[in-house]
């Protein structure tokens, strides 16, 4: 269903990812661990080209967009199938809580503006936040605001949700309603992709952890095999200091 071929992530002199190759079957749930620096946020950002790869490819639900692809049109398409979770949110300060899940409805899927209000209410009620509907960010929590965040990338029905490290920005108090809005999304099998810091967390939600280290893939297999017998040194290393 998303498969990334051979990618490469340059910024000038400095390879920041190296031929990684990655696929995701329907439905399936990826947890990606690794130190900082490690090119883990780099990684999800080339799979929406909020970063243009340096080579390789990217393919989801058949649609390929190749790493020197100019092609703005394929580009917004390949979005159309990624929706992205950011590590701060990243709503719009000057929108409410509906206008913020209704806007990528607008702006990237061209929906007039009433159907696209009406599926962010719907949304707005999964995510159990209808009551603060017309709340601006600044007066919500982190825990609602990343709840939104979600919602956001629910909206677009996207193939698969990128999240990058979507707790690591919250108080301890808000956590785990973001984890739980999440786990919900697994149920209902959601096919994403999560870095996180949150070792229990990947270890619960996760069909397999991808440990990656200095631009590549080190090791990867089902949650218990990686944490409980990891085979490289680097591996072992690793979650020696996260566990
Ligand atoms: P963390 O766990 O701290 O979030 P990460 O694994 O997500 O780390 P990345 O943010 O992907 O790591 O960064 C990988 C490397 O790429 C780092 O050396 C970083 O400095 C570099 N890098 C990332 N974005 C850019 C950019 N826009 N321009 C230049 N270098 C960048
Ligand atoms: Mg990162």
């Amino acid at each position: 269903m998303l498969a990334i071929s051979n990618l490469t992530k340059r910024f000038g002199d400095n390879t920041v990812l190296e031929g990684i190759d990655l696929s995701l079957a329907e439905g399936e749930i990826v947890a990606i661990i690794g130190p900082s620096g490690t090119g883990k946020s780099t990684l999800l950002r080339c799979i929406n080209f909020l970063e243009t790869p340096t080579e390789g490819q990217i393919e989801i639900d058949g649609h390929r967009v190749n790493a020197d692809s100019s092609n703005q049109k394929a580009i917004i398409e390949l979005r159309k199938r990624a929706a992205f979770v950011f590590q701060n949110y990243a709503l719009f300060a000057n929108k409410t809580a509906q206008e913020n899940i209704a806007e990528g409805l607008i702006t990237v899927w061209k929906q007039p503006k009433s159907e696209a209000m009406a599926t962010a209410a719907s949304i707005l009620t999964d995510i159990g936040l209808i009551d603060r509907k017309d709340a601006y960010p600044s007066s919500l929590s982190g825990g609602q605001q990343q709840r939104i965040g979600i919602g956001r990338a629910m909206a677009a029905h996207s193939k698969v949700i990128l999240f990058d490290e979507p707790t690591s920005a919250l108080d301890p108090e808000w956590v785990d309603e973001v984890l739980g809005l999440i786990k919900t999304l697994a149920e209902r099998k959601q096919t994403m992709i999560i870095v996180t810091h949150e070792m229990q967390f990947a270890r619960e939600i996760a069909d397999r952890v991808v440990f990656m280290e200095g631009g590549r893939i080190v090791e990867q297999g089902p949650p218990s095999q990686l944490f409980e017998t990891p085979q490289d040194p680097r591996t072992k290393q690793f979650l020696a200091r996260a566990l």
